[in-house]
């Protein structure tokens, strides 16, 4: 379908497996997600990739603002703060692809 079918993952060189994702774009402190991406998943690090069509399709969606097309809803999303806390002494730097998942 997508030519890429069991295209290695350009990070740890699993065979990727074709997937329908959801993605969250901020646009400056406006949040907006899109739902039913054709993509491709790395079953190991959970990375996603998406074919040439795709990328241009959200690119543009990300620079018109989400304009040209109606949202299929609209969710409330509970939102949380770290501030006014303790914050630990820093140990170690984390990687963010370990602790933040891509949806
Ligand atoms: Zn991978």
């Amino acid at each position: 379908m997508m030519g890429q079918v069991g295209a290695p993952c350009p990070r740890c060189q699993h065979p990727m497996e074709p997937a329908t994702v959801k993605t969250a774009i901020w646009r400056g402190d406006s949040l907006f997600l899109v739902e039913d991406i054709p993509a491709q998943v790395c079953g190991i690090c959970r990375d996603q990739f998406y074919d040439e069509t795709t990328t241009e399709r959200l690119r543009r969606l990300t620079e018109e603002n989400f304009a040209s097309v109606a949202p299929l809803r609209e969710m409330r999303v509970p939102v949380y703060s770290l501030g006014g806390q303790a914050v630990p002494p820093p140990v170690s730097l984390i990687d963010d692809d370990e602790v933040y998942a891509d949806y």
